[in-house]
């Protein structure tokens, strides 16, 4: 196995960040996952997995070890009789590209992850933050996690339950953060048609299109079209995608915002309201601003930028701007749902 010293990172995060890692290696086998943690390099230093980058901000230089994710492997696992004949199990290792995943699966006609194209980014980091899109979560599909105790090597199987998968979050970025390595998921996908089309987006685009649902695959495409006009492309303007979660209020709170905002947007889900964190930076006027190198996206407030050159301290000051500005004046606080590193 390589291990390489003083990398820089810049090509292996989406927002394009140039910090350097200490050391980096990647494992591409069970083999080598194995030999990576008889390493000095391994256990006397500080270590993260890194799937895409996708979803990362290196605030500064990791004074560690980088270790990427390049396990491959997708296929389906023969089930027993309590998967019944409508359902199918697949299980894919989790250093595959979570859209070759969905391809996989509408290629084969089975339903349940099309809602979820395009997501960039590796199947082992989809249960990380629970990754959703589009009116669908990986909790919908989710059978288990197949993972490595970083401390022990130790092996460990979660089930989806005990995973604790909730909105952009899992035990995996909570108690457990970074305590242990994905290597593989399984999921559990509908032979059968289950068509969720709800999502107003989805749906609006369908019908304005006159698109005929008929496969899963169709959905995946009119996903993928909506994904490809509205959101910024990484490899022209570095981002991670959303950088905030949405924002789930009691309901006084969104009486008392009605009362001052009554065109503001809200949407009912499992019980709670859910604000659109984008609607908060845009009222509190962020959308399309720059500071030096860094910004926030002129069509989508949620997401911030790297003009060109920006490091990481820099976009992590504009976020904690927008946060207390957001707090200033609505009184609410914007979670980050990139992971700052
Ligand atoms: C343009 C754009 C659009 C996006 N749209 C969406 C969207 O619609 N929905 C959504 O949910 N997300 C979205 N994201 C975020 C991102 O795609 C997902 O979070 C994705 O799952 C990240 O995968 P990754 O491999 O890039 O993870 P990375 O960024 O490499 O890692 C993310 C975190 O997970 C950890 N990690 C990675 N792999 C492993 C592993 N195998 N074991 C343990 N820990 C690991 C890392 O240490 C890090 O803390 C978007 C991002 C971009 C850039």
């Amino acid at each position: 196995m390589k291990i390489l010293q003083d990398y820089d990172l810049a090509t292996l995060n989406t927002f394009g960040i140039s910090a350097r890692a200490k050391f980096l290696t990647e494992v591409g086998s069970l083999a080598e996952l194995e030999e990576l943690f008889t390493l000095p390099e391994f256990k006397q230093n500080k270590k993260i997995f890194l799937g895409s980058g996708s979803n990362v901000l290196f605030t500064k230089d990791f004074e560690g070890l980088v270790i990427l994710n390049k396990l491959k492997g997708i296929k389906i696992l023969k089930a027993g009789a309590e998967v019944g004949k409508d359902f199918v199990l697949i299980k894919a290792m989790g250093g595959e590209v979570w859209h070759n995943l969905v391809i996989f699966a509408v290629d084969r006609g089975y339903w349940g992850i099309e809602n979820l194209s395009l997501i960039p980014g590796t199947v082992g980091a989809a249960p990380m933050q629970n990754i959703g899109a589009y009116g669908a979560e990986l909790a919908n599909v989710l059978e288990n996690v197949e993972s490595i105790e970083i401390a022990t090597g130790n092996k460990r199987i979660f089930t989806k339950e005990e995973c604790e998968l909730g909105y952009r979050d899992s035990i995996f970025k909570n108690k457990l953060k970074n305590k242990y390595f994905i290597s593989a998921i399984t999921l559990k996908l509908s032979k059968k048609e289950k068509k969720n089309i709800s999502y107003k987006i989805l749906s609006d685009h369908i019908e304005k299109n006159k698109i005929q649902i008929e496969r899963s695959k169709d959905i995946s495409n009119a996903v993928c079209q909506i994904r490809r006009s509205k959101l910024p492309d990484p490899k022209v303007i570095g981002n991670a995608g959303s950088f905030f979660k949405n924002v789930f209020v009691e309901d006084a709170k969104i009486k008392e915002m009605l009362s001052i905002y009554p065109h503001m947007p809200y949407f009912k889900e499992n019980g709670m309201t859910k604000i659109p964190a984008g609607w908060l930076i845009e009222q509190s006027g962020w959308k399309g601003k720059r500071i030096g190198n860094v910004g926030v996206h002129e069509k989508q407030a949620l997401v911030i930028v790297n003009h060109g050159g920006a490091n990481g301290a820099e976009i992590k000051n504009l976020a904690e701007q927008i946060v207390a500005s957001v707090l200033a004046k609505f009184g609410l606080e914007l979670i980050p749902e990139v992971n700052l590193i």
